[in-house]
């Protein structure tokens, strides 16, 4: 079976500032299509029916900055799925609700979050923080649990940086 999957950066802008960042439009004349239901459902369409000739699976990766900064990302979400696209999204985690996990995870494949470090003053140096406040690994294992609650079927995949300040870290305790 021929597979593909495309990456679609919905949005640049992140609550996060990890210094690694290269999640960074190079030129200043954005054109983000996330705003739009009317350019969400050209976009999609036209990519759908592109690669679906070519593929017997296309599976679209949602990613960012950060996507559930986006008022349309269930619409998206579901609207990909009804394209016929595998749908997947990328995601910081500190931004899931009940709402999202409701409405959203039951169209997804596969479920992808950064975790970068389980000590609030790594994630500190590294940028993942708003207002001071860091994720903690309970609100971290409670999130994956209410996605596995509500899709049976879900991958989670768990994405980490490695760099300066987690190098010496041991994660083991949360996989
Ligand atoms: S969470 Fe991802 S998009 Fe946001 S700042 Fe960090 S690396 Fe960039």
């Amino acid at each position: 079976m021929k597979e593909i999957t495309i990456n679609w950066h919905i949005l640049e802008a992140c609550n996060y500032s990890c210094h690694y960042c290269f999640a960074k439009y190079q030129e200043s004349d954005r054109r983000e299509l996330h705003y739009s239901k009317s350019k969400i459902n050209l976009f999609l369409k036209y990519v759908y029916d592109f690669f679906s000739k070519k593929y017997d699976l296309v599976r679209l990766n949602i990613a960012g900055g950060e996507p559930t900064l986006s008022s349309h990302l269930d619409y998206i979400i579901k609207k990909a799925y009804g394209f016929g696209f595998k749908v997947s999204i990328i995601t910081n985690g500190s931004c899931l609700n009940d709402d999202f996990i409701l409405k959203s995870v039951p169209y997804l494949s596969m479920f992808a979050i950064s975790v970068d470090s389980l000590d609030p003053e790594i994630n500190k140096k590294i940028g993942r923080v708003v207002k001071g406040k860091t994720l903690s690994p309970v609100q971290l294992i409670q999130s994956l649990k209410e996605v596995r609650d509500k899709n049976k079927n879900i991958l989670i995949k768990i994405n980490t940086v490695v760099n300066t300040y987690n190098c010496d870290e041991d994660m083991s305790v949360f996989y």
